[in-house]
């Protein structure tokens, strides 16, 4: 599914970013705050393909209707 981004989208989120983190695990969140220490002038993006931090990907957790 292709995904037309707004004018906001472009000009707020998407805009001079340095380094784009992809996923919002343990190991991303930490590679994010690892960059931002290295160099607090940095942009980090973190795209995560979730509605949230999911703390493990979505295809290896239970669907409801494999739930007993
Ligand atoms: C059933 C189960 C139980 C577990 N229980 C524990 C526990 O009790 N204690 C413990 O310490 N560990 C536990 N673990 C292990 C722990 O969840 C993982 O080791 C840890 O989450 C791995 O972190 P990660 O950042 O590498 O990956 P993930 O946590 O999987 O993060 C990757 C993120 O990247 C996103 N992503 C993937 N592809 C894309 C893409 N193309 N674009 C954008 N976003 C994307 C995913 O949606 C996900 O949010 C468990 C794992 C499983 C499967």
């Amino acid at each position: 599914m292709q995904y037309e981004l707004s004018y906001w989208e472009r000009e707020s989120f998407f805009k001079d970013i340095d380094v784009a983190v992809i996923g919002s695990g343990i190991v991303g969140l930490a590679a994010a705050i690892y960059l931002k220490k290295l160099d607090p002038s940095l942009q980090v993006a973190i795209l995560e393909r979730g509605t949230c931090p999911l703390a493990r990907a979505p295809e290896m957790q239970a669907s409801p209707a494999s739930a007993p």
